[in-house]
């Protein structure tokens, strides 16, 4: 058998990710490759990093990304700051937080879980009474952006829950991170991960993370190694240290790096606010669309991500069939509902270069057209109407 190149067809992705990456970035992937000690890629690295500490809004020197996708940059949080026989609260609604319960036990330590339904966002009154209730508590982690049901939990109430008593938080910022209001430095967040392929719309396979003094101080003071060798943060300081005296710890993903460093650079032209903004924008039509058509959202009102809309299937229609049509016939993508939440509702995501006014209004028409096609009981005719109207005031 004679296998020929691989010619994936153009996709639209709003699905929870990965996002459409801009030609800019993939046009930055393919420029030459060059030695990861390179004096010109250490040069581009250090760009990366102040570059990654504006997103972040950090000035924190630890700072940089970890050469794996999202989860593996949550494994980094847990293996450099979790040891054995610790207690770390895990803030638990949806599937995130069940990984980084993993995450804890795997490391030796001893989660103790808090509890919201998925769709809800974390209780901070519930993690208050982990707290007072778990005194000897070291960290406390939670998911700012739940991609697995779209909802929003508050960093800084809870950053300063954990901090009255002495714990530092670990946060999941894969989703939010250039799509929702994140402020490492303002918040205090001890320990920061995120992804590449979300709202920064780079490829996958990328994990910014940031680290404060204060967990930078924790993870000197370990009393055992971590127990992870590749991801040893001791250890890749070395060669992400910044200055001349990089060492080689592992080739870094030398092109993968240029195209995140394209992306970060996109984010500076259009500015970390106005790229917020653009998201809660394009959520708003977005969701008048839907709303228009009859159709609504798992999460409450106050809690909704704008990135990653999780809207409730009507009765009576063929879920997988509704997804299956989009993307056969029309290239789109979009998620479905993952766990309890499997063929219930349908994962819209407005990530990065995904959201744009076209994409909302393609979604809103290959959606209506399919659910008309599955005699769906939803309004005709209306949601484009209403997802104009909401472009037009916000001036796009
Ligand atoms: C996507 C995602 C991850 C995992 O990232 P990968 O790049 O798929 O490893 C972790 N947390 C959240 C909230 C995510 O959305």
């Amino acid at each position: 058998m004679t296998v020929k190149s691989f010619h994936p067809p153009v996709r639209t992705l709003m699905g929870p990710g990965p996002s459409d990456v801009h030609p800019r970035i993939l046009e930055a992937m393919a420029r030459p490759t060059i030695g990861h000690l390179d004096p010109l890629f250490v040069g581009m690295m250090d760009e990366m990093k102040a570059l990654l500490q504006y997103a972040f809004k950090t000035q924190n020197e630890l700072t940089l990304p970890v050469s794996a996708p999202g989860s593996a940059g949550m494994e980094t949080c847990f293996v450099n700051l979790v040891e054995p026989g610790d207690k770390v609260i895990v803030c638990i609604n949806g599937v995130f937080g069940g990984r980084m319960k993993e995450n804890v036990e795997r490391c030796g330590a001893t989660p103790i879980i808090v509890e919201d339904a998925w769709g809800m966002p974390v209780d901070p009154q519930k993690v208050e009474d982990a707290l007072k209730a778990n005194p000897d508590t070291k960290i406390v982690a939670f998911v700012q952006a739940e991609t697995s049901t779209g909802a929003y939990s508050d960093v800084e109430t809870i950053s300063k829950l954990a901090h009255a008593k002495g714990a530092l938080i670990i946060v999941d910022a894969v989703t939010s991170l250039g799509g929702s209001p994140l402020k490492v430095d303002e918040w205090e967040v001890d320990a920061i991960y995120s992804g590449s392929q979300k709202c920064l719309s780079c490829t996958p396979g990328l994990s910014p993370v940031s680290f404060s003094t204060r967990a930078v101080e924790t993870i000197k003071n370990r009393k055992t190694k971590a127990q992870s060798w590749f991801l040893d943060l001791s250890l890749v300081m070395n060669y992400w240290g910044g200055g001349t005296k990089r060492a080689y710890h592992h080739t870094a993903p030398i092109n993968a790096l240029y195209g995140l460093h394209e992306a970060l650079v996109m984010l500076q032209e259009e500015g970390l606010e106005k790229s917020w903004q653009r998201h809660t924008d394009l959520h708003l039509a977005l969701r008048a669309g839907f709303e228009a058509m009859g159709l609504g959202y798992l999460v409450p009102e106050a809690a909704r991500l704008p990135q990653l809309n999780s809207v409730t299937v009507p009765e009576g229609v063929d879920e997988a069939a509704v997804r299956s049509t989009l993307l056969n016939r029309y290239n789109l993508e979009i998620g479905a509902g993952l766990g309890a939440l499997a063929g219930k509702v349908w994962r819209f995501g407005l990530m990065g270069a995904s959201a744009t006014p076209k994409n909302v209004l393609f979604c809103l028409s290959a959606l209506e057209a399919v659910l008309d096609e599955q005699n769906a009981p939803i309004a005709r005719g209306v949601a484009l109407d209403a997802a104009q109207k909401v472009l037009i005031a916000k001036g796009y």
